[in-house]
């Protein structure tokens, strides 16, 4: 049986039980392994690009004896599935802006049709993904953050709006930074953090803020040596950026932690 990283276990955990899955950019396709061998799902597609990829993926399905249940299919992003064929699509461990580039064409393509839940695993570029569903008719429903290996990883949940039970209006409401900020900042704000995560309010959220922080100093200090005009309203910017998430991690210690 495979055993799952904490990480992609978490991915498992907030898939619907019985659905039909496509994990695009497998792998190993170890995700689609233990989701047929712990019957959580009937059938799933295990979607790579690269060859070296593609290659260990069919390894891995024809090694577990689940090639009648596991299609391994090679092809850029959401093109290896059909319309129809898949309820439950999971995309994990690739950047922000490649994944929403994914979604988009696959959106486009119409194999976005009849998936009633999108579980993502952004390793950067969050904010880039959470604005994509929002501008798609997706409702990002649950959000979680884990830490393994000293890397910190944020896991997306989403249901299309005609079936959500929750809207974004009630996602995004901003009412949780409780301040003076306008609607646009509060937005900005919650598209970057997680809604849900900052409702929550865990300690793994704050020590990934904090170390954010630290890089965002190190490219402020960096702009700071410019002798660029740009520069100086970029780290003007940067720094009002900086303060904004300051001060939500400070409400954050005070009120939830
Ligand atoms: N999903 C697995 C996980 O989270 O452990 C594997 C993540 S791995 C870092 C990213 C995988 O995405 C690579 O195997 C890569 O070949 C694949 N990939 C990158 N771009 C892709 C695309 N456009 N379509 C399908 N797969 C892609």
């Amino acid at each position: 049986m495979v055993k799952l990283s904490k990480r992609l276990q978490g991915i498992a955990d907030y898939i619907n039980k019985g659905s039909r899955a496509a994990d695009i950019g497998s792998d190993h396709a170890l995700l689609p392994v233990y989701l047929i061998q712990n019957g959580l799902c009937s059938f799933a597609i295990a979607g790579e690009l690269n060859d070296g990829p593609f290659l260990a993926a069919k390894k891995q399905v024809a090694a577990a004896g689940q090639t009648s249940k596991i299609t391994v299919r090679q092809g850029d992003g959401l093109q290896v599935i059909e319309p129809g064929e898949a309820d439950t699509v999971t995309i994990a461990g690739m950047g922000g802006s490649l994944m929403t580039g994914i979604l988009e064409a696959g959106r486009i393509a119409g194999k976005l049709q009849g998936v009633s839940q999108l579980v993502l695993q952004p390793n950067v570029g969050e904010d880039a993904v959470r604005i994509w569903l929002l501008q798609h008719e997706w409702v990002l429903t649950q959000e979680m953050i884990v830490e393994e290996d000293g890397k910190i990883y944020e896991i997306l949940v989403a249901v299309p709006e005609a079936v959500s039970e929750l809207t974004n209006a009630e996602v995004y409401d901003g009412s949780i930074l409780n301040s003076g900020r306008d609607q646009e900042q509060q937005l900005k704000l919650l598209l970057r953090l997680g809604p849900h995560l900052l409702r929550e309010g865990n300690a793994v959220l704050l020590k990934k803020w904090q170390s954010e922080l630290t890089k965002l100093e190190r490219i402020a200090a960096q702009l700071g040596e410019s002798s660029q005009p740009e520069a100086a309203l970029k780290k003007a910017q940067f720094r009002e950026e900086m303060n904004q998430i300051k001060e939500v991690l400070v409400c954050l210690q005070t009120d939830k932690l």
